[in-house]
């Protein structure tokens, strides 16, 4: 009951070697099913991935005690010192003094010639 009968087995072998139509069919169902299994590692990476910087943009450290929170809130929940704001791009955008205007920050370059 629970075999597959020989002939049916003939026949699907048949059908995938001969140049049918339905080998075709049975071939591309195969690499589609094929492509989509590799394709869906890949796909649920890059969304977690990508889960996962918003999720890391949104968490907070306490500069005082060092606990990590999600909370909206101006003040941690466990010591109760004011939280840093909400740093976008990680800590290279901290380091950017965005208070002063470009222009103010631009740095005047001098040509001068060298003698060798
Ligand atoms: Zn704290």
């Amino acid at each position: 009951m629970g075999r597959f009968p020989p002939l049916l087995w003939l026949i699907l072998i048949g059908l995938l070697l001969l140049p049918t139509p339905a080998g075709r069919v049975l071939l591309d169902l195969a690499g589609g099913l094929f492509l989509t299994l590799l394709a869906l590692p890949v796909l649920l990476g890059g969304a977690g991935w990508i889960g996962w910087k918003i999720l890391q943009s949104r968490i907070r450290t306490c500069e005082a005690c060092g606990t990590s929170t999600m909370s909206s809130e101006d003040r941690c929940a466990v010591c109760g010192s004011p939280l840093p704001k909400n740093q976008k791009g990680g800590t290279s955008a901290q380091a950017v003094d965005d208070s002063l205007p470009a222009s103010d920050v631009t740095i005047d370059i001098k040509a001068e010639d060298v003698d060798p």
